[in-house]
């Protein structure tokens, strides 16, 4: 029912006659129905969000949040980042800086799909529930097709096999590009790669191992299955992928690890996060998507953005600046 002037005034005196009846009620009183203060809940309600594109059906998941720190940001500088904090009127902090950590359902009509699914409990108790939510959002991993990986970092990658090596998307093709695959298959590469890092590379060959069967690499160009295209981002890690979804006249830029820190990347996009394995490409990579975004206002989708991670990028005085899509009340 839209509400109009005429129906208002109808629907205001149900509501009137509604209230009448409402007051002595609530002036009885009840046998074991009490006043006294309820416990509060002290955790957050499961993080799951629903939007379309065109005719695709997207469901987002909120694996949790990483607490992170100003000390992992390249260029980082404090003045500017209480500036950037107070332009999007957020508390500063430069410690324990909260991004979220989403992955994605996709439902074409024709396939279910996974993007990226999370940390597992690689990274702590405050994220690892993307199979909760899948769950909750009711989908069975079995249903799902195949999982689209915008990289292979353990906070994208967690959710896809047990440590025993069980796949935990027992009938779901898995899809990578040769650039990423190969680049955490180097054993050159993570004998280079300092102390810290060479975990990222045994937790993503441990993710990925139970799916070596099916396993489709796609290149950046390429169309995964109808409406979806491989996006090439090259920088946070060589093979970081997008994907671009395009249903009818409506499109949405999932653009992965684009940018790790929203209260400061979109004001400031030449920091970078120490994670970016090239941080120069990476900030390349930035600008242009960045640019692209706000000049087409295709809606984008990020995996730390925050919750549900959905929004448009503008571009204001020289600078860029995120807006979040409303909630979607009608899909
Ligand atoms: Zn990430």
């Amino acid at each position: 029912m839209t509400l109009t002037r005429r129906n208002f005034i109808t629907s205001s005196g149900a509501i009137a006659a509604g209230a009448a009846i409402a007051v002595p009620l609530a002036n009885m009183a009840i046998p074991g129905v009490g006043h006294a203060a309820a416990p509060k809940a002290g955790a957050q309600v499961p993080g799951l969000y629903r939007f379309t594109v065109g005719e695709f059906e997207v469901t987002a998941i909120l694996d949790g949040y990483l607490n992170t720190d100003s000390e992992l940001i390249s260029g980082y500088e404090e003045t500017e980042a209480r500036a950037a904090h107070r332009t999007v009127r957020r508390p500063f902090t430069s410690t324990e800086m909260k991004i979220a950590v989403n992955g994605y359902v996709v439902n074409t009509g024709e396939k279910l799909l996974v993007i990226d699914c999370g940390t597992a409990d690689f990274l702590g108790p405050t994220a690892g529930r993307f199979h909760d939510g899948l769950t909750g959002a009711g989908y069975r991993p079995s249903q799902i097709d195949a999982v689209l990986t915008t990289h292979l970092h353990l906070d994208h990658v967690g959710g896809l096999s047990t440590k025993e090596g069980e796949a935990l998307f027992p009938d779901a093709e898995l899809i990578s590009n040769k650039s990423e695959w190969d680049f955490w298959h180097d054993d050159g590469a993570r004998a280079q790669a300092p102390d810290a890092v060479k975990g990222f590379f045994d937790i993503a060959r441990m993710m990925v191992r139970p799916y070596q069967k099916r396993i489709t690499m796609t290149e950046p160009g390429k169309e995964i299955v109808p409406g979806i295209e491989a996006i090439s981002m090259p920088g946070h890690t060589p093979g970081h992928m997008g994907f671009l979804l395009t249903s009818g006249n409506e499109s949405l830029l999932i653009w992965g690890d684009l940018l790790h820190f929203p209260q400061l990347q979109f004001a400031q996009p030449d920091w970078s996060v120490a994670f970016d394995v090239d941080q120069e490409l990476a900030r390349q990579t930035r600008a242009g998507l960045l640019d692209r975004a706000a000049a087409d206002e295709t809606p984008v989708l990020g995996m730390h953005l925050d919750f549900p991670g959905l929004g448009h990028v503008i571009r204001e005085n020289g600078n860029y600046r995120y807006l979040q899509t409303p909630w979607q009340y009608q899909l």
